[in-house]
């Protein structure tokens, strides 16, 4: 049924990487283990108590705004949500109403509504065998960030994509570290079919399960509308147990919030925080450095998807990858790019690291690829030396050094072994005499076997043409 067309709107939020929190000097440590240590008088509400603006919270998400070409709204100001759960100690949600701090922008072919900043709630803990909670408000008042689209998200894909990419963009920007699995980034998808009544799904918390609630949902208000049915106006949380998504409440209006404006916090214009600098500080962006890793070390796509999807790791690979043509003109970079990522990953994880964690210099990566162009260790050999200086970080040619592997190129030295090889092997001898040419290189490997691999394999080859 072609006529029956998804349309989703999505609603993200992401804490926000700052020394304290929204509204008070206590810690934002998303790491803490004991619960309520990183709390105040401010951020537990105590009577009497002030709220003040954190800079930095307010500085990530214009940086935000102007990543995404969004407006950013030259007065802005915070409101009060008004709800009672047991994590929301105040009673009510500092949060941004009718002046957010981001007005549009653009991400995906998806235009963004509005970005505001709010703070985050406490956190339960539902103890079942005694049916008691226990609240932990190390969280409450955490900076979070809300990005709202308009409904142009067409598929379950596309949301998937959208959220990826915004994920990419806050770990680059620095604001977040946007991780699903830790609660750090939040998706809510409100779900219709061609702009009817929509349905709100929440308490997703990883990409697979937006992805399967969201199919899920297309469908079933598909059936439901073919079959004649109405689409309740409701959110609905997804079971990953009976796979469908089930009915949480019927939606609540704006108007239950009571939102008013904070009285405690005024209005304040946004040019205070200098948008120019915050400017300046934004790095090349993923889809700008896709574009031009591509074209500039003739990458595909898969190739640059693997760089990118890493800010350090597209810089370490460009790094290298300079210091390589500095050591040769015609190094190839893509020898880097499979070196890094695929052995140099593979030890990374074998020994559960993350990237940042690699003590190999890009400088010494390269040292290792030029030896190996050039003739002077062969790749087994390498893999030796690149576990080496991932242990040590050392330099691939100090290795070479302290571990006397260096190759061996010298007649005097390779000739006694050449001899050995060539009196212990008489028929291989022979059929090189006959023209085998083929016997020369299993004469070779023979040599190289007694010299552990060592020795050099041209020098060796040369020397075996003028003895036999
Ligand atoms: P509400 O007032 O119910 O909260 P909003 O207009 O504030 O709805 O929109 C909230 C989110 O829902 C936005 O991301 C918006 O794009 C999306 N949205 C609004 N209407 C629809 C619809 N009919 N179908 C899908 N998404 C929608
Ligand atoms: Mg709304």
């Amino acid at each position: 049924m072609s006529n029956y067309r998804p349309t989703i709107g999505l609603e993200i939020h992401a804490e926000l990487k700052t020394h304290t929190k929204m509204f008070c000097d206590s810690l934002n440590d998303p790491d803490e283990k004991h619960p309520n240590v990183n709390v105040c008088p401010v951020c537990l509400s105590h009577p009497g108590t002030l709220p003040t603006i954190n800079k930095q919270a307010v500085e990530h998400v214009i940086k935000v705004g102007l990543a995404l070409g969004g407006k950013i709204n030259p007065v802005s100001k915070f409101d009060r949500k008004n709800y009672f759960y047991p994590d929301l100690p105040k009673g009510y949600q500092i949060s941004q109403y009718d002046q957010p701090l981001v007005l549009s922008g653009e991400l995906n072919g998806v235009r963004i509504r509005r970005i505001h900043l709010e703070e985050d709630t406490g956190t339960l803990i539902h103890d079942e065998k005694t049916y008691s909670s226990l609240v932990d408000f190390n969280r409450a008042g955490v900076p979070l960030m809300e990005l709202v689209t308009e409904p142009d998200v067409k598929s379950a894909d596309e949301t998937i994509a959208f959220a990826k990419e915004l994920q990419l963009i806050l770990r680059y920007l620095g604001v977040s570290d946007a991780d699903m699995e830790k609660g750090q980034m939040r998706i809510e998808a409100n779900v219709s079919i061609n702009m009817g009544t929509k349905t709100e799904l929440k308490n997703i918390n990883s990409f697979r399960f937006a992805r399967e609630a969201i199919e899920y949902e297309i469908k079933r208000q598909k059936e439901a509308l073919e079959k004649g049915g109405e689409i309740e106006q409701e959110t609905r949380g997804w079971d990953e147990n009976k796979k469908r998504t089930v009915s949480q409440r019927t939606k609540e209006e704006a108007h239950d919030y009571r939102y008013f404006p904070e009285p405690d916090l005024p209005p304040f214009e946004t040019s205070v925080f200098g948008f120019e600098n915050l400017k300046i500080s934004i790095p090349e962006l993923p889809k700008e450095k896709r574009t031009r890793l591509a074209s500039e070390y003739s990458l595909n796509e898969k190739q640059v998807g693997v760089l990118v999807e890493d800010m350090a790791l597209a810089e370490y690979f460009e790094e290298a990858v300079s210091e390589l043509k500095a050591l040769s003109a015609k190094a190839d970079p893509k020898a880097i790019l499979n070196y890094l990522t695929s052995d140099l990953m593979g030890l990374i994880n074998a020994e559960k690291l993350v990237f940042a964690d690699l003590k190999i210099e890009p400088e010494h990566l390269a040292h290792l690829v030029f030896l190996i162009e050039s003739g002077k260790i062969g790749s087994r050999q390498a893999k030796d030396i690149l576990a080496k200086m991932f242990e040590t970080g050392l330099d691939p040619e100090e290795i070479l050094t302290s571990e006397g592997l260096h190759t061996i190129s010298d007649e005097a030295e390779l000739i006694k072994v050449v001899q050995e090889v060539i009196k212990e092997n008489p028929s291989a001898v022979a059929d090189y005499k006959k023209g085998k040419t083929a016997s020369l290189q299993f004469l070779v490997g023979q040599a190289m076997a007694k010299l552990k691999g060592r020795g050099n394999p041209e020098v060796l080859a040369k020397i075996f043409e003028k003895n036999l």
